[in-house]
């Protein structure tokens, strides 16, 4: 009986790479963020793509075809719905024709909002992000897609995940820290398009998680910061967060 108890409540987090992740619940739900899983860094992605028969939600946290990613071909063979912001979810669903009836109102959020999906398994919380967010077109102007966010993911007793999207360092990043115990904070460090090592840092220190995992470096020559550096920035700060560098296609486990 403990056995099976063990094993129900086990969360599996796989990286893709970039900023894609696959969560996989502890009912075996599967979730993914920012599915672009064919990204450059990750040899596998399209056996994986070929491999997900089953996606029960698909999160993204803005529009930048490196984030939407996969998010079509995944949506129209799996029937996953599309969590998003109001403005985000508009765009896809009219300009990248993600299915409408899978990204109904009750998927639908906005910053400050928490909703509770999947019979409450799964909460999310949508929280600033300071990017930008559109749609890019061929040879057409980009389509407008809201503001960006960042992502709280909180199982039901299992993890609560903190994604930051894309994103420089803000100091309301604390905040997130007075409502939510973070687990595993997932991190942008890769400097020219979002912060880099040192600022991430920073939002880690502001967040104070278990563990952060670097994400959105080395993808493409642009992206420069490193996880050795960010691991020094985290040092200078005497930063307690466990650090947990992962690399695409490795798929770790929490109880
Ligand atoms: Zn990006």
């Amino acid at each position: 009986m403990l056995f099976d108890f063990l094993i129900r409540m086990e969360t599996q987090l796989t990286w893709y790479g970039h900023s894609a992740f696959k969560i996989k619940t502890g009912t075996g739900k599967i979730l993914l963020i920012d599915p672009w899983i064919t990204n450059p860094t990750f040899a596998g992605g399209k056996d994986e793509l070929a491999s997900l028969d089953h996606v029960d939600l698909i999160f993204l946290t803005h529009g930048h075809g490196d984030h939407v990613g996969n998010s079509i071909e995944i949506g129209k063979r799996t029937g996953a719905g599309l969590v998003s912001n109001f403005d985000l979810n508009a765009a896809i669903v009219s300009v990248l024709g993600y299915p409408k009836e899978q990204a109904g109102p009750e998927l639908v959020g906005h910053l400050g909002g928490q909703l509770s999906l999947l019979d409450s398994e799964v909460k999310v919380q949508f929280v600033p992000a300071w990017h930008g967010s559109s749609i890019e077109r061929e040879n057409a102007p980009p389509v407008y897609a809201g503001n960006p966010t960042g992502l709280i993911i909180m199982l039901r007793d299992g993890l609560t995940i903190y994604h930051t999207g894309d994103t420089d360092l803000f100091s309301d990043m604390a905040l997130v820290k007075r409502f939510h115990k973070i687990d595993a904070m997932l991190v942008c460090i890769g400097d020219h398009f979002t912060m880099g090592p040192d600022r991430a840092a920073e939002a880690v220190k502001l967040v104070a998680p278990k563990t952060v995992i670097p994400i959105h470096y080395g993808t493409f020559p642009l992206l420069t910061g490193t996880p050795e550096a960010f691991e020094d920035e985290l040092k200078k700060r005497k930063v307690k967060t466990r650090l947990r560098v992962m690399h695409a296609g490795e798929t770790i486990t929490a109880g």
